[in-house]
């Protein structure tokens, strides 16, 4: 007989329709990669929900009948519209905490907070309106977290059946703000949680709490979150749910991200024709106004410009390479601070170095295709997918021992690896490559066996599978 798990899928923005960051890159494809593993014997009939940000793009949108939760002495209007991608049933939710904060994630922090509670209730009362049930409600980061909170309190309540609360852990220092006075104004009740006292009052923390099964998008994220030093004053309490911790690695889009067909470069190469990537590196040079060599080391940074990141230790560590023959290039933006290092760093080399201040999907691609190497010295990483994108590109990864980095870059098979977040570890790591990269043999050797790892969603989605299957039992 076929069975079918029903999966409400909660995240605050998802690829095509709205995307900011890498959780929209996650939301966007592993729902659909889900559905995609069903088979004769089960049916995952997963169902995204997202807010009805006013920037979401999202055509044959079909209204659904208008509802109200309480609030206070009265009640507020939710308005929800259904569609459809690929097939997979996409709901939005609007209303007026939603339409009143403008961006996805917003400077005001109050704001969201309403926004994001307002988003989880109406979200949760969904499924009554759409005459489907769901046996898992899988929730992401703080935004969506007290989806899972209401979730089990609601059910407590009315004694109703059993819903699995999952939420994926995609950055933990983000925990929402003080919503007390707010589940309060929708008749929530706090519970008593054995949760530290700061953290009894925001949302990721009770929609841990709540949740059947937390998972971090890495296993070696998963162990970081444990220890003082990752686990942003949360790690006791996860140490007594360690059971239901676990970790899986993001996937990133194979087919979009692929040196063989992308349409961004100007020359496509596989594994069999490798040796036709350096054309790209030439070309990237001449772009950029350097000296067209294919045998000056060519470093690359395409990142958020932000501490995490570490791209601070990166320019440092380059700053530091006064005598060795390099180019490299930075792309990014972000903190106006660590902007300015970067274009510091080229006035100072401004025939080595150059700063692309600025979003550009395509310049990354034909760096991935094009430099030697990309530096990634992250403070912490829960997942990272440019090192993903890099190894698929034939670019050899040098990153930090750190989360998701850790877990997909293989020293010395895949990659280099250096251990402290200190700006000498990293130039050592880049040495290490250097000494490497004129062996064309060895080199070679790294970027086919980064080429041929499988870092597509199907794996991934697999393990989610797995979760739930345990969760249904
Ligand atoms: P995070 O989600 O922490 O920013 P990830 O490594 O998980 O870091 O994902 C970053 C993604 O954004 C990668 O696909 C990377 O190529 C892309 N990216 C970052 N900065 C830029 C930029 N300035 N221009 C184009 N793509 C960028």
């Amino acid at each position: 007989m076929s069975k079918t798990i029903n999966v409400l899928f909660l995240a605050a923005e998802a690829d095509p329709f709205i995307k900011v960051g890498g959780l929209g890159d996650v939301a966007g494809v592993l729902p659909r990669e889900l559905r995609a593993l069903s088979t004769d014997e089960l049916k995952l009939d997963v169902r995204l929900v997202l807010p009805y940000h006013p920037a979401v793009k999202a055509e044959n949108l079909r209204p659904l009948e208008l509802y109200s939760i309480p609030r206070g002495d009265s009640e507020i209007g939710v308005e929800a519209f259904e569609t459809s991608l690929d097939g997979m049933p996409v709901y939005f939710i609007g209303g007026d905490p939603i339409h009143s904060s403008g961006s996805v994630y917003s400077l005001d922090a109050k704001l969201d907070a309403e926004k994001y509670a307002f988003f989880s209730m109406a979200a949760m009362e969904l499924p009554k309106h759409i005459n489907w049930q769901p046996d898992v409600v899988h929730a992401n980061d703080w935004h969506t977290a007290l989806s899972l909170y209401v979730n089990l309190t609601k059910r407590w309540e009315a004694g109703a059946k059993h819903v699995a609360g999952v939420i994926t852990l995609h950055n933990m220092p983000f925990m929402g703000s003080d919503v007390s006075a707010i589940l309060e104004s929708y008749g929530v009740k706090l519970a008593q949680t054995d949760l530290p006292e700061w953290a009894r009052v925001l949302p990721l923390p009770l929609g841990l709490w709540a949740s059947d099964a937390i998972v971090a998008v890495s296993p070696g994220y998963a162990s970081e979150v444990l220890t003082e030093e990752f686990g942003c004053g949360l790690h006791d309490f996860l140490n007594l749910r360690l059971e239901t911790l676990s970790g899986i690695l993001n996937g990133i889009d194979t087919v979009s991200f692929d040196p063989s067909t992308d349409k961004a470069l100007s020359v496509n190469y596989n594994l069999d024709t490798l040796n036709k990537r350096v054309e790209n590196k030439e070309l990237l040079q001449e772009k950029l106004g350097l000296a067209r060599d294919p045998n000056i080391p060519l470093l690359a940074v395409i990142s958020r410009m932000d501490v995490q990141k570490g791209v601070d230790l990166a320019f440092t560590a380059l700053k530091n390479m006064k005598r060795i023959n390099f180019q490299a290039v930075i792309l990014g933006t972000g903190d106006p601070k660590l902007e300015e290092s970067a274009r510091e760093l080229q006035k100072l080399y401004p025939d080595k170095i150059k700063a692309e201040l600025r979003f550009d999907a395509n310049l990354a691609r034909q760096m991935y295709a094009g430099a030697d190497m990309i530096l990634m010295p992250s403070r912490y990483e829960p997942c990272g997918l440019a090192q993903m994108i890099a190894m698929r590109y034939g670019c050899v990864p040098v990153v930090r021992a750190v989360g998701g980095l850790k877990d997909t870059v293989i020293p010395n098979e895949t990659g280099f690896i250096f251990e402290k977040a200190h700006h000498m570890s990293l130039v050592s790591a880049i040495k290490a490559a250097m000494k490497t990269l004129p062996n064309r043999e060895k080199w070679q050797e790294l970027q086919r066996n980064g080429m041929s790892k499988d870092f597509s969603w199907g794996v991934s989605a697999s393990e989610y599978l797995k979760l739930y299957q345990s969760l249904m039992k």
